[in-house]
């Protein structure tokens, strides 16, 4: 017996409506709020991920798929989505066409963590980019977007954390802090931090480790350093959040787990999911196209996981769109029905009807009685008779009702 691979999860029929409505409601808010869906591959080249999400980062350090293709090439399967929308978006010159760009993706993402409730080592993610607009108009419209998402699907209690990061500049001032706070705990700090240190100790605030993160704590936060200029950013961005009713939460320990996020940043929690309580995470990253080769270009984006979405759906009782289930069986006895039911049933779902027949070879009985455990709407049954006289009887399996009809595909679509 085969298993699936560790960290990975099947999704099977039961779950797949609440999944094909949350991809949906995806699908048909971003199309209100003017995002295009973008799709790219599931693989990379390494360099991408390394230098767009970022070398110092859990991701890149610890957690990615990387191996070598029959080519000698350094593959990665990809942890994550915005850095293989910036590469697309410098490759295919989108920065050309009418700007801001406004795309959207849903996708498997690969990290080689440690699996446990809400975190997986193929999960998926829906994400927006928007690429080319500095405005802090852009990061409401951003901040919206994902909270109307999670209001078309009915979710309640979700709580909204913003933070800014503010930009090169104030972080150099902000750095310098920061090092010299940790500096005083270096030998209590994980191995890994120990490397931050030096190189970007900002991370160290978003150490999952115990000892860190209470470290962390008592850290100075980067909202105190902030620029004139990334402090008004933050302070407009609040104020378009404030005039649509929106409701956050001014969290200074947000930083985010990219190396190039820049001034705002936000996450979305909810209570329903225990310690991985962050369903939503985003913010703006203004370096990252120049970093991977593309002229310097602003941008702003989320990634949501959908898995987690779904624990918060089913700790909240929902279930997905209900299947449209079976229209009509058309049961056989004999040869020559068998025949008839088979195109009759062709016939019928190349009208759109969902047509079902027996594909078991069972007695008359045991197909009526299939018809019902899959709770068909309607039944027929064809024998000899009812195919020379071309003419059977519709059954209504609800009210036991029985009419006679034409054995034909659009007679019968029309009684349904
Ligand atoms: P976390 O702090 O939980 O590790 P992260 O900062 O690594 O999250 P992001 O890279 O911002 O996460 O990804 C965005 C979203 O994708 C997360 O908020 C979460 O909902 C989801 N996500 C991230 N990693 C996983 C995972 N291993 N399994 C399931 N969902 C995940
Ligand atoms: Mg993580």
């Amino acid at each position: 017996m085969i298993n699936k691979p560790r960290g990975t999860e099947d999704i099977l029929p039961e779950d797949s409506p609440l999944w094909r409505k949350i991809e949906r409601t995806a699908h048909e808010v971003c199309e209100n709020f003017g995002f295009k869906e973008i799709r790219t591959p599931v693989f990379e080249d390494t360099n991408l991920f390394q230098r767009g999400v970022g070398d110092t980062t859990d991701v890149v350090q610890k957690e990615m798929y990387t191996f070598e293709d029959k080519g000698g090439r350094s593959i990665t399967l990809r942890p994550e989505g915005t850095a293989s929308v910036a590469r697309s978006f410098i490759e295919h010159s989108l920065y050309a066409g009418p700007q801001p760009t406004k795309l959207y993706y849903i996708i498997s993402c690969y990290r080689y963590e440690k699996p446990q409730s809400g975190r997986l080592r193929e999960f998926h993610q829906f994400g927006i980019e928007c690429l080319g607009s500095s405005s802090p108009a852009t990061d409401a419209e951003i901040i919206t977007l994902a909270l109307t998402f999670f209001k078309r699907l009915g979710i309640t209690d979700l709580k909204l954390n913003l933070n800014s990061i503010g930009c090169p500049e104030c972080k150099k001032e902000y750095n310098e802090k920061l090092r010299e706070y940790f500096k005083q705990y270096e030998n209590e700090l994980c191995d890994t931090c120990k490397t931050r240190l030096e190189r970007n100790p900002m991370r160290i605030i978003d150490c999952k480790s115990e000892v860190c993160s209470k470290i962390a704590e008592g850290a100075p936060k980067m909202i105190d350093f902030l620029c004139d200029e990334c402090r008004e950013h933050f302070d407009k961005t609040c104020k378009y959040l404030d005039s649509v009713g929106v409701e956050y939460v001014i969290d200074p320990n947000i930083v985010r787990g990219l190396d190039y996020y820049t001034r705002t940043v936000f996450e979305i929690t909810s209570d329903a999911l225990g310690a991985q309580s962050t369903v939503c995470g985003g913010g703006r990253y203004n370096g990252l196209i120049e970093e991977i080769g593309g002229k310097p270009t602003e941008g702003i984006g989320f990634a949501l996981g959908i898995e987690r979405l779904v624990m918060i759906m089913k700790a909240q009782g929902f279930t997905g769109d209900v299947a449209s289930g079976t229209d009509i069986f058309i049961g056989s006895i004999g040869d020559k029905a068998d025949i008839a039911a088979s195109v009759l049933v062709y016939n019928l779902r190349l009208n759109g009807i969902n047509a079902e027949r027996d594909l078991l070879g069972r007695s008359v009985k045991a197909q009526m009685k299939y018809a019902n455990k899959i709770g068909s709407r309607f039944s027929m049954v064809l024998g000899e008779d009812e195919v020379d006289s071309m003419q059977a009887n519709l059954k209504n399996m609800e009210t036991g009702e029985t009419v006679s009809v034409k054995l034909n595909a659009d007679e019968i679509a029309k009684l349904l």
